[in-house]
């Protein structure tokens, strides 16, 4: 059985100043062929997944492109073409072929096609045809749309959040791959959208109410006739008419199956609509958790979630240290600040000087005004580390050239590149140990938690300004399906 893989993935916030052109994407990730083995076999992600259950199922795998870039604005229409074409050519190339397993994330918005998950997999169509199966890993976060629906074969999205079984499910695409091309299964699939568009701070799948979801998802899809459910999230910032949370069934054959345990499902997020909203404190309460001792001498994880790189945040606000400084926080930490203008400076001074710098947001107007501080320069960095996992264990980041710096008693990690530290790694590849600290700061949603909850005396989440945090209505929308919830609070269903 000879199957083709790709993976092409983007998350979009289309409020962000940061286009996602060709460069973004080298930035991040962009392997082709052999590589993609060397460097992703055994990871904790989609190619991971991909190449573990090819081994295991006798799978002649053909992996081709496997590219991904940190969340940011549109991506830019000529780039999009070029890694589409990319694949297409690769797949008239791989012929005869079975079949296709891709990895996209479904939130990708673009200025070819507002859904442009869905051209990358009608383009595939195109080539691969209709009677070939051609099955997709999703994000939790995806907007899942009708037309997506209709291009796939089967479409499977992550059942956690922090994502730690990324490669699960692509171990689960290629085994249901294998099924599709001996005829051994007939999806049929029903999607049910509630209109609700619910932010992600209180998503996480350990509980209520995302939770509480993804166990339905699982017991129906343990009865017999059922194939697969997925419940995503939605990403509210791509601003596409069909962003907001989606329940997707496949029964085998027939659809009734799937049709009553997407209802039912759907009704149930309906119901616990109100439950997705709060999770965060004011900076007020942050600093009066601050003023108390930290239980069990284990730090306090204060993380800032309306510049989170993973939702499309620039990642160089600096509300976070200016608040920690004005606390007159003891032994912090704080990553990151995206700043290669800072970082260059820390570079021509060398470590174990002092500079005034001009620190943070430079990209838009949208995330605070900058910092100047006085900052000793600590160490300076290649930015590159290996995540210890759980989530995306094994994968390699790249930071760009990095400086730690020290300002009062805080570590600031000044990086140039955005990334959401998400890893303990992210601290310990640059000298500092995350577990002897009292206050850490960090950029983020949900991710974090994976790796920080379990060395936190508490998680307290803050909104800076911003364009990836709780408060939908501090973002323009233009294309969104109205009336949905929260937005218009009213709304029916
Ligand atoms: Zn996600």
């Amino acid at each position: 059985m000879r199957i083709v893989a790709a993976q092409l993935s983007h998350e979009t916030n289309v409020f962000s100043a940061v286009r996602t052109d060709m460069a973004a994407f080298e930035a991040s990730t962009i392997l082709r062929g052999d590589e993609i083995a060397h460097a992703e076999a055994g990871t904790n992600s989609a190619f991971g997944g991909f190449l573990a259950a090819s081994d295991r199922l006798g799978i002649e795998l053909i992996p081709l492109l496997s590219v991904w870039a940190t969340p940011s604005g549109l991506v830019d229409g000529a780039t999009l073409r070029a890694l589409i074409d990319e694949i297409t050519t690769g797949l008239r190339r791989a012929e005869p072929l079975d079949g296709v397993l891709l990895a996209l994330h479904g939130a990708m918005v673009s200025e070819l096609d507002r859904d442009a998950d869905v051209l990358i997999l009608e383009s595939i169509r195109e080539v691969v045809g209709n009677e070939r199966p051609l099955v997709s890993t999703l994000d939790l976060h995806a907007n899942i749309s009708p037309r997506m629906v209709d291009a796939a074969t089967l479409l499977i999205g992550y059942d956690t959040y922090p994502h730690v079984d990324m490669a699960a499910r692509a171990e689960e695409a290629a085994e249901r791959i294998v099924q599709l091309v001996r005829g051994e299964i007939h999806p049929a699939a029903a999607l049910v959208k509630p209109p609700m568009l619910p932010t992600s701070q209180r998503m996480t799948t350990d509980r209520a109410p995302m939770g509480e979801l993804i166990a339905l998802a699982h017991e129906r899809e343990a009865e017999p006739g059922m194939i697969g459910v997925t419940v995503a999230g939605g990403f509210p910032p791509a601003d596409v008419e069909e962003a907001g949370l989606s329940v997707l069934a496949y029964s085998d054959g027939e659809v009734t199956p799937a049709l009553k345990a997407a209802e039912t499902i759907a009704d149930r997020a309906w119901e616990l609509r109100a439950s997705f909203l709060g999770g965060v404190s004011t900076f007020e309460e942050a600093a009066r958790i601050l003023a108390r001792p930290p239980l069990g001498g284990k730090p306090v994880v204060l993380v800032d979630i309306g510049d989170n790189p993973w939702t499309g945040g620039p990642g160089d606000s600096v509300e976070l240290l200016r608040f920690l400084l004005d606390q007159g926080v003891q032994n912090a930490a704080i990553a990151l600040v995206a700043d290669p203008v800072a970082v260059a400076r820390c570079v021509d001074a060398g470590p174990g000087t002092t500079i005034r710098i001009d620190l943070g947001a430079k990209t838009d107007r949208l995330h605070g005004e900058s910092i100047v501080i006085d900052a000793t320069v600590k160490l300076i960095a290649d930015g590159r580390y290996v995540n210890a996992g759980p989530m995306m264990a094994g994968v390699a980041v790249d930071l760009g050239p990095t400086a730690r710096i020290r300002t009062g008693d805080i570590d600031v990690l000044v990086t140039s590149r955005a990334e959401s530290p998400i890893d303990l790694n992210v601290f310990r590849a640059f000298g500092i140990e995350p577990t002897s600290k009292s206050v850490i700061g960090l950029k983020g949603k949900g991710h974090f938690r994976a790796a920080f909850e379990p060395i936190a005396s508490q998680v307290v989440l803050v909104e800076g300004a911003g364009i990836t945090g709780a408060d939908l209505s501090r973002l323009p929308f233009r294309h969104l399906d109205r009336p949905i919830w929260p937005l218009d609070p009213d709304t029916d269903w």
